[in-house]
């Protein structure tokens, strides 16, 4: 009986990392509150199709490595369905799944006529060669090839891929298609029928909404102080945009260490030495930890990374009056509530991140009809989109008096829903 309270005990105090079963107890409450009966739930508690690949790559050392890849498709009774591709050595099936929800939720938070999907190859880019990363990319696509297409499933760059590696997989499509494909991935280089400012295009929504935030907030962005953690494609991004914006960048991170300055940091300098990974802090040696960086005094903080970086180890921590969730999944669902609580204003990641999907949408428009945008015409579109999207949420989360996230996934999943139903699947 004692050992039994103590096993329990322990488990209680365990906090759910679990980015799956998080997301879909939020998914779930946000049906309930939209008064949505479980069926619906049961329809959108899981991707609709999960595609597990091996793809074996002839390494530069003359061996055949066999990596593992996926492609979850979650919904897409909108339309088709659209998201990255990771590259990343702790990719699990488990969490590209819940990457596929979070998609649909972005898509149906800014409006897009699309479903989600997400795909990941669970690997090592640092450690691998040019040529190594373009078998690997070409491979992925010949064994996804029959659930993916222009009007079935759009992949696009995620954590550790980029615009070449987009080109690699774009031209091996065209090559399974027979026909030239720019509309089957998007995120590619200009030349090749990639969108003005896509590359961009994440950090510029996240700073249009950190914007809106502040205003809420009665902070200026002109000096405010901001801590980023991440300084890849995101992070780095944004911490030129801030900057230029007039805001005092006091703290930055990478995968290997973190630096502080309260006077702000050399973002030039930090930018032009960065590798393409987003690697910089190795060349310093006054360092500071992951921990320390969560926990320094500033206004906004931006968790740019990957998940589970806020908990409630550090949540009572923060000093921040706002964050911001550029990276996906990054607060757990007990650290959310300490943060609101403390009455920190939380943009959840479903709609501080969806600049990217939605640049990546102007991109599949303009593949289709064949004719491209000035990049004053991205911007301004995508300032409407994320502007009008920040406060629905908002006053969402005012009317309904709920938290930001569970403000989010109400408006996500509305549509979803919605369309199911007039399908009649559910
Ligand atoms: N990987 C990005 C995200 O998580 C972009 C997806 C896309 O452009 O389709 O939102």
């Amino acid at each position: 009986m004692v050992a039994e309270k103590a096993a329990d005990s322990t488990k209680e105090s365990q906090e759910n990392t679990d980015v799956l079963s998080s997301t879909r107890t939020v998914v779930k409450t946000a049906l309930e509150k939209l008064g949505y009966p479980d069926e619906v739930f049961e329809l959108l508690k899981e991707p609709l199709r999960m595609m597990t690949v091996r793809i074996p790559v002839r390494m530069d050392d003359g061996v055949v490595k066999v990596f593992t890849g996926y492609r979850a498709q979650h919904n897409d009774s909108v339309g088709p369905t659209k998201g990255g591709i990771r590259f990343h050595p702790d990719v699990t099936e488990t969490e590209v799944k819940a990457l596929s929800i979070w998609m649909s939720l972005k898509a149906g938070i800014v409006d897009l006529p699309y479903g989600g999907a997400k795909g990941g190859i669970v690997c090592d880019p640092r450690e691998m060669s040019f040529r190594e990363l373009e078998a690997l990319s070409r491979g992925y696509v010949r064994s996804v090839s029959q659930i993916v297409g222009p009007t079935k499933d759009i992949p696009a760059p995620d954590v550790f891929t980029n615009s070449q590696i987009m080109a690699w997989m774009m031209d091996e499509y065209s090559k399974i298609d027979e026909f030239n494909s720019p509309g089957f991935i998007t995120g590619k280089p200009i030349v090749l029928g990639g969108s003005h400012g896509r590359e961009s295009a994440t950090a510029k929504g996240v700073t249009i909404v950190l914007n809106e935030a502040a205003k809420k907030k009665g902070l200026q962005l002109k000096g405010a102080r901001v801590v980023i953690q991440g300084f890849g494609n995101a992070g780095s991004f944004l911490s030129k945009f801030l900057h230029d914006a007039g805001a005092k960048v006091v703290g930055i991170s990478d995968a290997y260490g973190a630096l502080h300055d309260p006077n702000g940091l050399d973002i030039d300098y930090l930018l032009d030495r960065r590798d393409s990974f987003g690697t910089v802090t190795k060349l310093f040696n006054n360092t500071i930890s992951n921990k320390e960086l969560f926990e320094l005094d500033c206004d906004i903080l931006v968790p740019a990374a990957v998940e589970n970086q806020i908990t409630r180890q550090n949540a009572h921590n923060i000093k921040a009056s706002i964050v911001v969730e550029a990276a996906n999944g990054p607060t757990t669902m007990e650290a959310t509530k300490i943060l609101t609580d403390r009455d920190i204003l939380l943009v959840p990641d479903v709609l501080a991140s969806a600049g990217g999907v939605t640049v990546s949408y102007f991109e599949w428009v303009q593949n289709n009809q064949g004719f491209y945008w000035s990049e004053e015409e991205i911007d301004t579109k995508l300032h409407e989109i994320m502007i009008k999207s920040f406060n629905n949420i908002y006053n969402t989360a005012k009317t309904r008096r709920v938290d930001m996230r569970l403000a989010a996934y109400m408006v996500g999943v509305r549509k979803m829903a919605e369309a199911s139903r007039f399908r009649g699947w559910v």
